[in-house]
Parts: C-alpha cells; structure tokens; sequence
C-alpha cells in the first residue's frame, strides 16, 4: 500500500432545529444577495463599456477599433469585495448600507457568493469565445429566491478548525453552531483523529426538503500496490458506454451472473419517472399562489430529487464493481463533438407534463456515461485497476470483432452489426466492447513495463486527464458533486 494525498467529499444529512433551519436558509440567503451583488456589479461594467463603443462607433469609428480603444475590466472579487466592505454599513451601530445586516451570518457566506459570481463570469465568457467544451453557457443570470439551489460554502483556518465533528452526531459550523446529523460521522471523525483527513471547507446545500452539508478533505488515500485475485482474473474489460444500455461489457460483470455483460439503465428510474409525472400533472392542475401548490411543487422536488440521488447510487455501484472485477477497464476516448449530437428523444411525447419528465429523464441517460468514466478515473486508481482511455475516433463500431475487417456503412440506428467478409453477426454494442477491449489489450502490450510492473501498466494507459479534466481537478469537482446520503463515501 502507498498513500496519495486525494481530495473528498464526506456527505451528511443535516437535522436542523426549527429556529436552525431558519438560519440556514438565511446563510444560503446571504450567499445568493453576495453572488445578484457581484454579478449586478460585472454586468453594470459591462454595460458600460457596451455604451461608450457604441457612442465611437456613432461617431463615425469602426466597431473593431471602438472595442480596441475601450478598455474592458470586469471587476472580480479582491475589488467587489473592498467596495462592499466600504459600503455595507452596519445595523448594529446604525449605519446605512447596501448590506447592513452582514455580520448576523457567517463572512464567508459573502466570499462563496462573490467566488461563485466570478466563475460564473468566466464559464460564460470562455464558452463564449469557445475556449470550453460542452453545452454552451449562457449569460449569467440573477439567482431567485425559491428557484435557484440553495447553498453556502464555509471555510475555515486548518490549523485552528472551527469546521469540525463534535462526537459522531454534530457538525459545527463556524460562527453557526452545532447542528444535529442524521447519519454517523464515525468514519470522518475517525480519519482526521488519526490525521489522515484534514477538513478544508463544507458546503451546505437544499436538496429536495432536505439540508446538506459536504465537507471536503484532503485524505491520505491508500492505493493498493497489487491487484487481487478476483482483479487478475477478470482481467481486461471492454466497455461499451451508452444511453439505451448504460453500458455493454466485453465479458460479465460478475462471473455467476451470465446476463451481466449488459447494464440495464436502472428499472427504479423508470418507476420514480411514473411518479414524478404523476406528480407534476397534479401540480400543473393547481392554482398559482394556492396553498395546494406550494404542496404540489414540494412533492415533485422531492421526487427529482430522490431520482437523483438512486441514480448516484447506482452509477457509484456500477463503477466499484469494474474496478475490484478487472484489472484494467477500457472506455471509448472521449468525443465531445459526438456528445453534443443527441438522437432525437423517442420518450414521452405528446402531453407537456410527460414531455417535461421525458427531457429530464433524457437529461439524466445523458449524462450518464460521463458520469461513469468520471467515476472510473479515480476509482480505478482506489482499487489498484488502471483506466485504459482509447484514442479519440478509434473505429470501434465499424470493424468486425472477429476478422478485423471494416463495414463503413454501420449506422448507430442498427442494432446488429453483420460482417460483409466473414458473416459474423453480433449486436452492434456487443461488438463495440469486443474491439474496445482488444484494441486496449493492444495499448497494453504497447506499454513498456520499465519498473517490472508487468501486470499493472498503471500511470502509463491511464489517461484520466483526456477530456474530462486533469486527475486532481476531476477528482475535486467529483468530490463536490458525490451525492453520497450516509456519511462514508460510496465506492
Ligand atoms: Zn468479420
């Protein structure tokens, strides 16, 4: 075993006394007035900025040399932040300001919001200038009351941390206090007892009626030097990604089970999904600003929100499977470009409650195989597997798997792939996993083994940083996301 310094979130069930909850929403209250505040501040420059090229360009400039002749700055936090401090005032002394009431809550309410405004700037002008990929972004928009997430982030001095676990039943949340967990935080208190897990900060979000906190570690994570049996005798595993089957293997995901070399998108999404519709139409049925609505709209958020949270479930499940079961796990190199290209929805149309379930239930398949190569990148470092990425565009649907010959007319509507030369006849994802996992066990053989390693080719196929972010990077967005109801991390 060795140890590697990791990033990860510990999730916990918050049991909020009334008054308690009132505060939170408050603290979550502050962070969306700080984030309208900032971004109020950005857009006022930008606008700005917009007037006067405008007034070159009436005056007879051209719009180019107009924009060049203007400087732009948008503000950022260090100087959004000085000009609040200078204008907050204080309702404690009765001084007038924009913000007067901001030492009731904690300061960093402020900072998360002001940080948060600046990132949503940036995503915005870097995929505006196509420096990003995925989805475009959109202008960045004021948060509402009741309908934007709920959420704050605290941080804290490591070396006197006010972020901490008080037994295993309490969080306390700096300046806050204590507040009750539903879950055990055993496990956590453990790891920073022992010194291998230092809280940086914890972020306490709204889910669904429910609150949240996430408190983020650094830990000291042991990596396994050697792979277990089971590990060698899986050996390689072809992994075929995809949104009708969530993903077709190249041999069975568990030996006893001989169907497990399909994974089925999980059957309880689809029952939650009749619910939720069900749901939804009722609310549709109420009267705006009824007490019943307000009741209505509560269910159906906590439905989404329970999809959400099976679905994690499952894909957290599905990923720890591969990385004890094989000892290397091969995926598709990532195609943004083909990502963006969607087939059109064959779900639910016709009525809007049930087209509104279906563009939800779409978005959540969507994501999915994303999500499981996120998953594996850092999973299969945990459990000692290597992640074997293969090259962008790397012909895998059109080669037969048999004889290596290539049908350039495959389309991804068909499902079964037919070999012109040699007959072979195979489902067409079926046949994707087997070319994955062959043209890995190429890249394997490939690979020199320089320090003897000659079943673990680890950190030379690994390639988690192709399209998804670096290994660090993906690691701390993923700990920020892990939707994990008890307090140990799913793996
Ligand atoms: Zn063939």
């Amino acid at each position: 075993m060795t140890t590697q310094e990791v990033l990860r979130a510990y999730r916990f069930v918050l049991d909020p006394s009334e008054s308690q909850a009132v505060l939170l929403a408050r603290y979550a209250g502050a962070a969306r007035w700080a984030f309208n505040h900032a971004l109020a501040v950005k857009q006022a420059e930008h606008q700005r900025w917009r007037t006067e090229v405008q007034a070159l360009v009436d005056s007879g400039m051209t719009e180019a040399e107009a924009r060049k002749r203007i400087k732009l700055v948008i503000p950022s936090k260090p100087a959004i932040q000085k000009a609040w401090v200078a204008g907050r005032g204080d309702s404690r002394c009765a001084v007038d300001g924009s913000c007067s009431w901001w030492w009731e809550v904690n300061n960093h309410c402020f900072q998360s919001g002001f940080i948060d405004a600046d990132a949503a700037w940036r995503n915005w002008l870097s995929s505006f200038r196509g420096q990003r990929d995925g989805r475009r972004v959109g202008y960045p928009r004021y948060k509402k009351k009741g309908r934007s997430r709920e959420s704050f982030r605290l941080h804290h001095d490591v070396k006197r941390p006010s972020i901490r676990l008080v037994g295993y039943r309490r969080i306390n949340l700096p300046k806050f206090g204590e507040v009750r967990i539903h879950n055990s935080g055993k496990h956590l208190a453990r790891l920073v007892g022992r010194g291998q897990a230092v809280i940086q900060s914890v972020t306490v979000s709204r889910a669904g009626s429910r609150w949240y906190a996430s408190v983020l570690c650094k830990v000291q994570q042991e990596i396994p030097q050697r792979l277990t049996a089971r590990q060698r005798a899986g050996g390689v595993v072809g992994v075929d990604l995809g949104s009708t089957h969530l993903a077709v293997l190249s041999g069975r995901l568990r030996q006893a089970d001989c169907d497990s070399d399909v994974v089925e998108h999980p059957r309880h999404l689809q029952q939650s999904m009749e619910r939720l519709t069900k749901a939804q139409r009722a609310l549709s049925k109420t009267v705006k600003g009824s007490v019943r609505r307000v009741r209505a709209a509560r269910k159906v958020a906590r439905i989404y929100h329970e999809i959400a949270e099976r679905r994690a479930t499952y894909l957290h499940g599905l990923t720890k499977q591969l990385a004890e079961n094989f000892s290397h796990i091969a995926v598709e190199g990532f195609d943004v470009q083909g990502l963006m290209k969607r087939p059109p929805s064959t779900l639910g149309e016709g009525r809007r409650a049930s087209s509104i379930t279906a563009l939800f239930n779409r978005h959540l398949m969507d994501a999915a195989p994303g999500e499981v190569r996120r998953q594996l990148a850092y999973k299969a470092l945990w459990y000692g597997a290597t992640m074997v990425v293969l090259e962008p565009g790397e012909p895998v649907n059109r080669v037969c798997s048999r004889c290596g010959s290539q049908n350039p007319h495959v389309s991804v509507s068909v499902r079964r792939f037919d070999c012109w030369d040699c007959g072979f006849s195979i489902g067409r994802r079926h046949n994707a996993a087997q070319n994955i996992r062959s043209t890995a066990q190429r890249m394997i053989r490939n690979v020199p083994s320089g320090s003897g390693e000659t079943e673990n080719a680890r950190g030379v196929a690994v390639r988690p940083s192709a399209g998804f972010g670096g290994g660090r990077a993906a690691l701390k967005r993923e700990d920020i996301r892990v939707q994990c109801p008890d307090a140990t991390p799913r793996e």
